[in-house]
């Protein structure tokens, strides 16, 4: 087999780029999310309206994630005190990635729209809380994000591979930029 090629991804300015390497494209898993969490955090970085439909992700290791040009750019803020941790590029608002708020849970969501080409993360294999008619939401097929993010992070924290990772400071568990809170007005007016 030969080895899947990096992905190259870029913020929509082309202040801040990087790739995703070979193997993180081959160890993740392409997620559709309908999350009213995914929705808001576009909306606050000026995204157009996702909704109805989802926010394409690709759930992978973080240790996979190159940033080669303009990290000073990378800024992260939060929904909530206990949110996920939203990094985006600051010089356009370009939203990059979610991850936890530990690098030792190391896990990011990263934004498909990111790359000029999604062919190579191969189609949507998890569609995540889909509304239902009876007002529900509902997970479609959570196998391959539930089962591939255990395989991901128990490989990354046996191999001691999560200690790369450009949102952190591994040795102090600090992000690499100071994470925003965003206000409780802020917050509702993303949510309808
Ligand atoms: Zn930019
Ligand atoms: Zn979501």
């Amino acid at each position: 087999m030969p080895d899947t090629p990096a992905l190259p991804f870029v913020c929509a300015c082309g202040g801040l780029s990087g790739e995703v390497t070979g193997k993180g494209v081959a160890s993740g898993t392409h997620v559709a999310c309908y999350c009213p969490d995914c929705r808001a955090g576009q909306l606050y970085l000026g995204q157009p309206d996702p909704a109805p439909g989802p926010v394409d992700i690709f759930q992978m290791s973080p240790e996979y994630i190159r940033i080669t040009n303009g990290a000073k750019n990378l800024a992260v803020m939060r929904l909530g005190p206990k949110g996920l941790f939203r990094w985006y590029a600051k010089c356009c608002n370009a939203p990059l990635a979610t991850t936890t708020s530990s690098p030792k849970f190391p896990f990011a969501g990263f934004d498909v729209a990111r790359f000029a080409d999604p062919a190579p993360l191969g189609p949507v294999r998890t569609r995540a809380y889909v509304p239902q008619d009876s007002g529900k939401r509902k997970h479609e097929k959570p196998g391959p994000a539930v089962l591939g993010m255990i395989r991901r992070v128990l490989s990354a924290r046996l191999s001691g591979r999560w200690r790369q990772n450009p949102f952190f400071n591994v040795d102090t568990g600090e992000p690499v930029a100071p994470p925003h809170v965003i206000t409780r007005e802020e917050r509702a007016a993303l949510y309808d």
